[in-house]
C-alpha cells in the first residue's frame, strides 16, 4: 500500500456514488480550487439494480436532474446528456408525462464516464481522524482528506420476524431482480402496499403466458393509497420548506412527517390505474386463471417454514382477525432505513446523537467533537431534520451546492430563495396549536412510523 503524505489531502472525500454524490461530483467538476475523490464499492454505477423493472417510472420530474435546480448550465444536466446522446428532439416529440428509470440509470452512467474524481471498486472500510485529516482506507489504499461526505445511501428494511429466512424464495425488493427465477404457476406474496410493492405486482401480472398461479397483495395500510403529487404537497420538496422544517421543534417535525406520509411513500396514480386495468382485463376479459388477492389493512406477524412453502401470518387490522397465508415466494417491499455505515466506526464515540440520529447542521454537517474545517457532511440522512424530501431526488442538488458553499467558505453557488409560496412559517401559528393536536399528530407517528 503507497501511504500518501498529508500534502496529498483532497478537500473533500465522499464515500459512495449513488446520485446524491454523483450530483456533487458534477457540481464541484467546473471548480478546480475544491479538491474532491468519491469512493464507491461497485465495480460500476448502477441506480437500485435489483429494483430495475423495465417498466419503472421515475417518481420525480425529470429537471430535478444532478445539477439543473442549482444550475442548468452545468454539462451534467439532463437535458446536456439529451442533446449529447443526439436524441433531445426525439425526447421532446415523445412528450412523456414520467421518464423511464432505466433511462435516468444511463443518463448517471453517462455522467460517470467523465467524472475523474469518481473511484470504482474503492470499498472504504475504515476512517479514523489523524494528525487533523480523515484518513480514508480500502483494501490497498489510504486517502487523507479535509471533509468527508457521506453519500452511503439507505439500506433495505427488513421485518425481523423475516431476518432469518431471507434466501432465493423470501427475500427483499431490492434484490427482485436478482433473486427471482420463473413465478410461473407459483403461489407469490408481495407484502408491502408502496410504490415498491406496486411496481412489482405490476411486473408480475405483464406477462399472461408466465403468471404465478396466485399473486396476493398484502398492505399494511387500509388501502392502497396514491402518491399526493399536487402542487402544494410539491411545495414539501423545496429548499423554502426543507429551511422552515429544520427550524421546526422535534416533536413537531416527528409528527408532522407521519402526516406528510402519503406525499412520498404513496403509489403514482399512473401506476395504480394500470394495476387495476390490468386486474380487470384478467379476471373480466381474458378469464385467466390467476388467483389475484389484494389484502390491505393487514400486518405481517411472523414466518415459518412448511413442507417447502412460506406460511405467513397476519392480523387484520380493524378486527385483530390471524389470517394465515401460503407462498411459494414472498417479496418483502417493506422499505429502507438509514445505518451509520460501518467504516465510520473509528469516528463513531465522538459523533454526537440525537432520538436516534445525527445532530445535522443547516449545511449538512454533524456534529462532532472534532476541529472547525474538518467536517462530515451526510446525504440522504437527514429526514427527520430537514423533511420528507430528503432521501429522495428532488432536492440533492440544492443540499449539494450548501455543501460545497460550506466546503469552500463562500457562496460558490448562489441558494438565496424567493420568498416562499406558502407561507410555512409564523411562530405564533405555532403556539396557538394545543397539546391535543400534537398529541394526536404523535399517535400517528408512532402508528405509521415503519417504511410500509
Ligand atoms: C427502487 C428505488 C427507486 C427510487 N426512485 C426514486 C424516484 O423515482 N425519485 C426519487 O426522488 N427518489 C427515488 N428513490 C429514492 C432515492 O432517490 C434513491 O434511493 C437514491 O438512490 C438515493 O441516492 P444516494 O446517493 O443517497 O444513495 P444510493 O443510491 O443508495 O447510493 C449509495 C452508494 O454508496 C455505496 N457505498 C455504501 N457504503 C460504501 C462504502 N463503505 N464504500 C464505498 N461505497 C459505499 C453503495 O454501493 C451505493 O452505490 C428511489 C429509491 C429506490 C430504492
Amino acid at each position: 500500500m503507497r501511504m500518501l503524505s498529508a500534502a496529498e489531502a483532497i478537500d473533500m472525500a465522499g464515500i459512495g456514488v449513488g446520485p446524491a454524490n454523483l450530483s456533487l461530483a458534477a457540481l464541484v467538476h467546473p471548480h478546480s480550487e475544491i479538491t474532491a475523490k468519491f469512493f464507491e464499492r461497485t465495480g460500476e454505477f448502477q441506480w437500485h439494480p435489483g429494483m430495475m423493472l423495465p417498466s419503472a417510472k421515475l417518481q420525480v420530474h425529470y429537471l430535478k436532474d444532478l445539477v439543473s435546480l442549482v444550475d442548468p448550465s452545468n454539462p451534467f444536466s439532463f437535458l446536456a446528456y439529451l442533446a449529447r446522446k443526439k436524441q433531445l428532439l426525439s425526447f421532446i416529440n415523445a412528450n412523456f408525462d414520467q421518464v423511464l428509470r432505466c433511462e435516468f440509470n444511463q443518463y448517471y452512467r453517462w455522467a460517470c464516464s467523465q467524472l475523474p474524481s469518481l473511484q470504482f471498486n474503492s470499498d472504504v472500510r475504515s476512517i479514523e481522524f489523524e494528525n487533523g485529516f480523515f484518513m480514508l482506507r480500502g483494501d490497498d489504499w489510504v486517502q487523507p482528506a479535509r471533509n468527508l461526505v457521506l453519500g452511503t445511501g439507505q439500506q433495505p428494511s427488513v421485518p425481523a420476524c423475516a431476518q432469518s429466512f431471507i434466501g432465493e424464495t423470501l427475500f427483499h425488493s431490492s434484490q427482485f431482480m436478482t433473486r427471482q427465477r420463473s413465478l410461473k404457476d407459483k403461489r407469490v406474496v408481495v407484502i408491502g402496499g408502496g410504490q415498491t410493492g406496486a411496481e412489482i405486482i405490476q411486473y408480475l401480472l405483464s406477462d399472461a403466458s408466465a403468471l404465478p398461479a396466485s399473486v396476493t397483495w398484502v398492505s399494511r395500510r387500509w388501502n392502497f393509497c396514491p402518491l399526493d403529487e399536487s402542487p402544494f404537497t410539491n411545495e414539501l420538496y423545496s429548499p423554502q420548506y426543507s429551511d422552515h422544517f429544520f427550524g421546526l421543534p422535534q416533536h413537531v417535525r416527528q409528527a408532522l412527517l407521519a402526516e406528510q406520509k402519503l406525499a412520498s411513500d404513496g403509489i403514482s396514480q399512473s401506476l395504480l390505474e394500470s394495476i387495476y386495468r390490468r386486474i380487470y382485463e384478467l379476471k373480466n376479459v381474458l378469464h385467466h386463471a390467476c388467483k389475484i388477492q389484494l389484502y390491505p389493512g393487514r400486518e405481517l406477524l411472523g414466518i415459518s417454514e412448511r413442507n417447502h412453502h412460506w406460511s405467513l401470518s397476519m392480523v387484520h387490522g380493524h378486527s385483530q382477525v390471524r389470517e394465515e397465508l401460503s407462498a411459494d415466494t414472498a417479496v418483502l417491499c417493506t422499505g429502507y432505513e438509514y445505518r451509520v455505515p460501518a467504516c465510520l466506526e473509528g469516528l463513531e464515540s465522538r459523533i454526537s446523537r440525537h432520538a436516534g440520529g445525527y445532530v445535522v447542521h443547516d449545511d449538512y454537517s454533524i456534529e462532532w467533537d472534532g476541529p472547525q474545517g474538518s467536517a462530515i457532511y451526510v446525504q440522504s440522512a437527514a429526514r427527520s431534520q430537514k423533511g420528507i424530501a430528503d432521501p429522495n431526488l428532488g432536492l440533492i442538488p440544492w443540499r449539494c451546492a450548501k455543501i460545497i458553499n460550506s466546503v469552500c467558505g463562500h457562496a460558490l453557488y448562489d441558494l438565496v430563495e424567493p420568498e416562499s409560496l406558502v407561507q410555512w412559517g409564523a411562530t405564533e401559528v405555532f403556539d396557538e396549536v394545543t397539546d391535543a393536536r400534537f398529541d394526536r399528530l404523535a399517535a400517528l407517528a408512532n402508528w405509521s412510523s415503519g417504511a410500509w
